[in-house]
């Protein structure tokens, strides 16, 4: 597994937070409103790809644990396979928390849709807040996080599509609606996109050491025809770009270095690079969207402390519990007790 200060920086280390001392989350007194409200609690962690959602996460859940489980909220991640490729948070990085909907969907059995999702995770909303316990979901993918928690979806409509993206004020863009069926907390953890570009930049070659390339290099089908790779799991970033590469290069065709080779694989991971960068500006686009449509989204910034990882100072880890961490749980804090 990887060690460098990049994915410790996202994916949680395996200690709970220690350092700073926080605000207790009243557990006990929180699962005592449940039964008395019309509608559950859920928290929202949004954010762009490698914004530290899922360190948040598990954060947040280890201060209220055993009281929250955490529902997965992207879409490459609800799927079995490609780990590395897809940035699922790895096991002991879990720290013993519950987490549903991650790697649970086969990825041979058609697309999970919106809609899909929508059934699914509402299932396991009504489950965990059965047992009297808080679900926080956790990922990227807005269209997944809008079509569960709009009151009235509608599986036709793509409040999200290309066109109405970039012309946000467009009278004939899909109106996001603010009613909700769940009483939610939205923390938005926010990284200003040069920060967060330099970061997903170098998060890529910590992928390509933890072995993305062996694991794209078992998931490649010689055979498969273009269209494949417009669906479910193998849209994922880093399958396109590196099928390209294995066509001309099939996985186990002798490794000698030649520089056309070499110059294709340079070419694959800078389209990996680039392509993340621009799914990150296009969730953070989707993100401020929502904001506009009136989801009440509270903005973390944790510029500083992805500053301070990428410089390789040490503090980054004091930074992040008390810029991101803090705020989170006193915000979380009011929410339950409200
Ligand atoms: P859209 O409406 O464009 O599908 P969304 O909000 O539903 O957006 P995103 O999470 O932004 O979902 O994903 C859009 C695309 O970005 C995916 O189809 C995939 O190509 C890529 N992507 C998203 N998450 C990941 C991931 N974890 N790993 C690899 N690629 C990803």
């Amino acid at each position: 597994l990887n060690h460098s200060p990049f994915t410790l920086f996202t994916h949680s280390s395996s200690s709970p937070p220690t350092r700073l001392r926080l605000p207790r989350i009243d557990a006990a007194a929180a699962t005592t409103f449940y039964h008395h409200r019309r509608k559950d609690k859920v928290v929202v962690i949004m954010g762009a790809t490698g914004s530290g959602k899922s360190r948040l996460s598990v954060d947040l859940a280890t201060l209220f644990f055993p009281f929250s489980e955490i529902l997965n909220s992207d879409k490459m991640q609800v799927y079995s396979g490609l780990d590395i490729t897809t940035n699922k948070i790895p096991l002991h990085q879990r720290r013993g928390v519950t987490h549903h909907l991650l790697g649970d969907v086969n990825p041979d059995a058609g697309e999970f849709s919106p809609s899909d999702f929508r059934h699914r995770a509402g299932d396991i909303i009504s489950d965990i807040t059965s047992r009297r316990k808080l679900p926080i979901i956790v990922g990227g993918s807005n269209s997944f996080i809008h079509a569960l928690l709009v009151e009235r979806f509608d599986p036709e409509l793509n409040v999200f599509d290309a066109e109405s993206l970039s012309t946000p004020t467009s009278s004939s863009s899909p109106v996001i609606s603010s009613e909700l069926r769940y009483n939610c907390c939205f923390l938005w953890v926010d990284v200003s996109f040069p920060v967060l570009s330099e970061y997903l930049i170098k998060r890529v070659d910590d992928m390509l050491d933890s072995g993305m390339v062996d694991e794209l290099a078992q998931f490649f089908d010689p055979h498969a025809i273009e269209e494949m790779n417009r669906t479910g799991l193998r849209k994922a970033i880093g399958v396109p770009e590196l099928d390209r590469y294995f066509k001309e290069y099939p996985p186990g065709s002798g490794e000698e270095e030649d520089r056309v080779r070499k110059g294709a694989y340079k070419e694959a991971v800078r389209a990996i690079k680039d392509n993340t960068c621009q799914l990150a500006k296009r969730q953070i686009e989707k993100i401020l969207r929502l904001k506009r449509a009136g989801w009440n989204l509270q903005r973390i910034d944790a510029t500083d402390a992805f500053r301070a990882a990428l410089t390789l100072d040490d503090r980054w880890s004091d930074i992040w519990e008390r810029q991101v961490l803090e705020p989170s749980v006193n915000n979380l804090n009011r929410f339950l007790m409200d």
